[in-house]
């Protein structure tokens, strides 16, 4: 088995690329995303820019995917492809994972295919990377530095995460406990 590993970047930087691009699309910081309208936007910013983004809504049972897979992005184009399952739940704007989801196969668009330096090297399964070299770990990084921003969820709890970013249950948990840690040290 190989895996991906990509350029190391810590969450700092993370985070402060997510909130560039967060503020360029003109975002408030206290906004919550509907990801079907960011994934609308960015089509026509990106496209006025020159650049490729599209994406495609497929059929859940389609072999494209992967067991388990909720969408994916390919890497040589751009392309993010996703479940037609994961498109309705986020277009329910229901407090569910699917704009999660969507946001993170954003992550690795800009993280992984827009910056070419971020090259994606594969390496053997037994090597042991960084976790900051993972592009999973960077993707779900983006997703939560994007759909919850780290000044305004220092103080909140997460029950207020949740309310204020239409986030899951389990996301405002994670985000909550992850900030907390970074404060402490
Ligand atoms: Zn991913």
């Amino acid at each position: 088995m190989v895996k991906n590993w990509v350029r190391p970047a810590k969450t700092i930087e993370i985070r402060e690329y997510a909130m560039r691009i967060r503020r360029l699309l003109g975002y408030k910081d206290t906004d919550f995303i509907y990801a079907p309208k960011l994934y609308d936007d960015l089509s026509k910013v990106l496209s006025d820019q020159g650049l490729n983004f599209d994406y495609i809504v497929m059929p859940d049972e389609d072999e494209i995917f992967e067991n388990n897979e909720e969408a994916f992005t390919d890497m040589r184009t751009g392309t993010i492809y996703i479940k037609e399952s994961v498109m309705e739940k986020a277009c329910r704007r229901s407090f569910n994972r699917a704009s999660f989801t969507l946001v993170h196969e954003l992550g690795h668009y800009f993280l992984h295919y827009i910056q070419e330096d971020a090259r994606l090297t594969m390496v053997s399964e037994e090597v042991q990377v960084q976790i900051y070299c993972d592009p999973e770990w960077q993707a779900n990084i983006f997703a939560s530095e994007f759909l919850m921003p780290f000044e305004i969820c220092k103080d909140l709890v997460p029950i207020e995460i949740r309310k204020q970013y239409h986030v899951s249950t389990q996301a405002s948990e994670v985000r909550h406990n992850k900030i907390k840690k970074e404060l402490e040290k």
